[in-house]
């Protein structure tokens, strides 16, 4: 059993775009800048934006985070974006979810310059995924192929079960996997035989929200099996794999911590990169 370490290619990924964000810099006099909008106090929200403020300084990037009172009215925060959408020099924005409930989150998705829109979260960002051409991909999906990439997993031709549709990690796991000619099975909360059809799986991308639920009984012998979930239980971060007892069954298994979790960040960075050199003609 391989041990599929995020922070490991997070790190690597990270490496690659600071020194091209250097070399860019040393060409053109300009960095790239990401703009994470944060409203209110949200303690997941806060330690997640902490983070990402961190990394884009330490990366050469140019900051223009924004944190917002809890109390803010919708229309104020559209006009928060529409600053950023109009200055040049912000690249990237990501509104960090979930928004208070006086905010229609969707409409304020929708606000957002598509070519700006680093979370990949837009309609327009979702149909260039869906035909195939993806722009702006959602950074935890992109950077579990990554993560295959790096690992050299084959996934053409194999059967990948991804169990959750969410918007922001199932729906496009499932697509990213489809182009790289998986054969995809979405399997949901009110699916049938769920435990069968995961049983058939190659790969086994679990991002479900709940704490343990793959089993081993679900995981087929040397199957690649893909941890998205962080579930805090008894104060602790679970993911929503049996890690101990699906481990020795997996050829490839990430760990929760130290799986998934890192390569998000380290995709948002690529994403804002890759806006940027659209953005400039690079
Ligand atoms: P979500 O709640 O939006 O979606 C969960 C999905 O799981 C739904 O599509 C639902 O149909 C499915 N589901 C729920 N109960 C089920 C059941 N009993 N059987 C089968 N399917 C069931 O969640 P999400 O935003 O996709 O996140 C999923 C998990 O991944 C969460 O734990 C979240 O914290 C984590 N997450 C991690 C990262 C990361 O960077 N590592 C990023 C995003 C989300």
């Amino acid at each position: 059993m391989t041990l599929i370490d995020g922070k490991v290619v997070a790190a690597k990924v990270k490496e690659r775009v600071a020194g091209e964000v250097q070399a860019l810099q040393e060409k053109t006099g300009k960095v790239p800048g990401l703009a994470v909008v944060q409203v209110g106090e949200d303690p997941a929200s806060t330690v997640y934006v902490r983070n990402k403020n961190k990394t884009c300084d330490a990366m050469g990037f140019k900051n223009y985070s924004l944190h917002l009172p809890e109390t803010i009215s919708e229309k104020e925060l559209l006009g928060h974006i529409e600053d950023l959408n109009a200055n040049d020099e912000v690249n990237g924005i990501l509104v960090q979810l979930p928004l208070p409930d006086q905010i229609d989150s969707d409409k304020v998705l929708k606000a957002l310059d598509p070519a700006k829109d680093v979370d990949g979260f837009h309609p327009v960002n979702v149909g260039y995924l869906t035909t195939g051409a993806p722009q702006l991909v959602p950074c935890t999906p992109a950077g579990i192929m990554e993560m295959l990439a790096h690992y050299e997993i084959p996934v053409e031709g194999k059967h990948a079960v991804v169990i959750g549709r969410s918007n922001i990690v199932g729906k496009p796991m499932a697509l990213l996997l489809l182009m790289k000619n998986a054969t995809v099975t979405v399997c949901h909360s009110r699916t049938q035989d769920l435990v069968g059809m995961a049983r058939s799986a190659d790969i086994v991308v679990a991002a479900i929200g709940r704490p343990r639920f793959v089993t081993a009984d679900m995981v087929k012998e040397g199957a690649v099996v893909i941890d998205v979930g962080i579930n805090r239980v008894d104060g602790k971060l679970v993911g929503d794999v049996a890690f101990d007892a699906v481990a020795p069954k997996a050829s490839h298994i990430t760990p929760v911590p130290g799986g998934v979790g890192p390569m998000t960040i380290a995709m948002l960075m690529d994403n804002t990169l890759r806006a940027f050199k659209a953005a400039n003609g690079l």
